[in-house]
């Protein structure tokens, strides 16, 4: 769980006065394990599609081997995992559960898209999803060859977010 002790801790050993407000309000939000306020800052850090109300938060900040932080050094973290901790009012312990994107996309923010999973689910999931992508691609390839000009190769479908 992500709480002053365990995520900002080293600046309370600091023991210099007015260590807490001169953070900034994500860090601030943590502290306090306000969940709403910390959704809230991180959103703002996404770029969303106003058009449609299940879109992925794309993440615009800090990005490593695919997927977005916050912080640096002993604060740096997986941003999607703190805005799971955040959905869940950091009330219950996710230490060494894996949190899922059920969309696939490792940038995207949204709490709705993402769950816990054991590292042998999380596993599982994604190499069934490489090879379903692998597959869509082999057939996309053979469509493209076959009939050119076919209204399927002209759009990508959404992610089937229920079956995954
Ligand atoms: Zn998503």
């Amino acid at each position: 769980m992500t709480t002053a002790d365990d995520f900002y801790g080293h600046y309370s050993l600091t023991g210099k006065a007015g260590w807490y407000e001169r953070l900034g309000p994500l860090r601030q939000a943590i502290i306090r394990c306000d969940g709403p306020a910390v959704i809230q800052i991180l959103k703002a850090r996404c770029s969303i599609d106003p058009e449609d109300p299940g879109a992925c938060w794309l993440w615009k900040g800090a990005v490593r081997a695919g997927y977005g932080y916050i912080g640096r050094k002993e604060t740096n973290r997986l941003a999607h995992r703190v805005v799971l901790e955040a959905a869940r009012s950091f009330i219950q312990e996710i230490g060494g559960l894996s949190v899922h994107h059920k969309c696939g996309i490792r940038l995207c923010g949204i709490p709705e898209h993402l769950v816990l999973a054991t590292h042998a689910e999380n596993t599982a999931e994604m190499l069934g999803r490489r090879a379903y992508l692998q597959r869509i691609a082999d057939l996309e390839g053979a469509l493209r060859v076959l009939a050119p000009g076919h209204l399927l190769l002209a759009k990508a479908p959404r992610p089937l977010l229920n079956d995954m």
